[in-house]
């Protein structure tokens, strides 16, 4: 749809909306009432579509999990997007899924509207990182078992050139370990905790699409992980949550 054109005066700007994990009802009253005011419309494939229902009839739809090329040219293009819309005057409306800073690029979208002069502002999402395992039943902290969580990616495996975890001291720091986007990597990073002195029976949760229709969990240990989420067809988007809360019940 084409987008009308606004007063030539108005000077755009971007706000980085963090979407939830997926129910819109998970979306903040700021995150909702910036949708409600957008010329723009910028969501990725995380991100909500039910909330798109909220923004004005005139306002434009980018849906760029739909841009072609590599993970740093579709970046570089979604930066353009970004600052081209809001030069032309718009209220741009960034739509990620959970919390724009969490493994979301929301800070390089930052930097770049920076970088053109755009003025950008970030509304906090709910990140799936506590959301997926607290909708599992599991807390990421509790009183007397552990002080403190610990997030990390796994979307680069264990030993990979680019991994700068160091999984030996995640398996020291007595935290609850939180893993995003490690469905596929999950065989090696339990094994390089193992190694590290994680015992193989630790507790561990395994949950997919938290908050969706489809959610599905399975709770498990640390050294059946792997094995039991290929089986229970726990796959992306998923949480695991390895540490004794895996193992609490109400
Ligand atoms: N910024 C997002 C994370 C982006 S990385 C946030 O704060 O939640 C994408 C990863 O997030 C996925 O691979 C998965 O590990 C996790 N994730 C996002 N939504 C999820 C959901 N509804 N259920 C389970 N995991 C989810």
């Amino acid at each position: 749809m084409p987008v009308a054109p606004r007063d030539a005066g108005r000077s755009g700007r971007v706000t980085l909306v963090g979407a939830g994990p997926g129910d819109p009802g998970l979306l903040t009253v700021a995150g909702r009432e910036a949708i409600e005011t957008a010329d723009v419309v910028v969501a990725d494939r995380l991100a909500p579509w039910e909330a798109l229902a909220w923004a004005p009839p005139h306002a434009e739809v980018v849906d760029v999990s739909k841009i072609p090329f590599g993970r740093s040219t579709s970046q570089d293009e979604i930066n353009r997007i970004l600052v081209e819309r809001a030069r032309a005057g718009h209220h741009v409306v960034r739509l990620k899924g959970g919390d724009s800073y969490v493994f979301g690029r929301g800070f390089e979208e930052v930097q770049a509207c920076a970088a053109a002069g755009v003025p950008t502002t970030v509304i906090p999402g709910v990140t799936s990182s506590v959301a997926a395992p607290e909708l599992a039943g599991v807390p990421v902290t509790h009183r007397g078992l552990v002080q403190g969580f610990t997030v990390v990616s796994g979307h680069v495996p264990p030993g990979h050139p680019d991994s700068t975890v160091d999984y030996a001291a995640l398996a020291r720091s007595g935290t609850t370990l939180v893993v995003l986007m490690g469905v596929r990597t999950l065989p090696a990073i339990a094994e390089a905790l193992v190694e590290g002195g994680l015992d193989g029976a630790t507790p561990c949760a395994l949950v997919a699409d938290a908050s969706l229709p489809s959610q599905r969990s399975l709770r498990t240990t640390l050294a059946k992980a792997a094995s039991e989420s290929a089986a229970a067809g726990i796959g992306a988007p998923a949480v695991a949550v390895i540490g004794h809360v895996a193992a609490l019940e109400p």
